[in-house]
């Protein structure tokens, strides 16, 4: 009587991984709810320097006229230049560099944007 050796049966059935929980809900445009179209979108971006465009206020192309304005950083520098060295305390307000350049509508006043660099 000969034992022969045999090999152990191949796993006939593939083995249950984890199922995934359900099908994943389609990806599709969600429905409209009466949603308003998006509005004319204006350049967010401002530069140093006067630009034109269509103000958002009086629907009329302008060129902007441009402000430089101190802002909380302007402030903020003046604040530390003055621990440093009190005498550059206006040295901030005088470089444009350390002020917001706030861009206005030339017809109606409107504040557009800002550019702060
Ligand atoms: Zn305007």
């Amino acid at each position: 009587m000969e034992y022969r050796k045999e090999n152990p049966p191949p796993y006939g059935a593939a083995p249950y991984g984890p199922a995934p929980y359900g099908p994943a809900p389609p990806q599709g445009p969600p429905p409209m709810m009466g949603a308003p179209p998006p509005s004319v979108v204006y350049p967010m971006t401002f530069g140093p320097d006067s630009q034109t465009l269509v103000c958002p206020s009086c629907h009329t192309n302008i060129n902007s006229s441009v402000r430089k304005e101190s802002t909380t950083k302007t402030h903020l520098f003046a604040l530390l230049l003055c621990i440093i060295c009190c005498p550059l305390v206006c040295l901030p307000y005088c470089i444009d560099s350390c002020q917001a350049s706030n861009h206005y509508c030339p017809k109606c006043g409107a504040y557009l944007g800002t550019y702060d660099s």
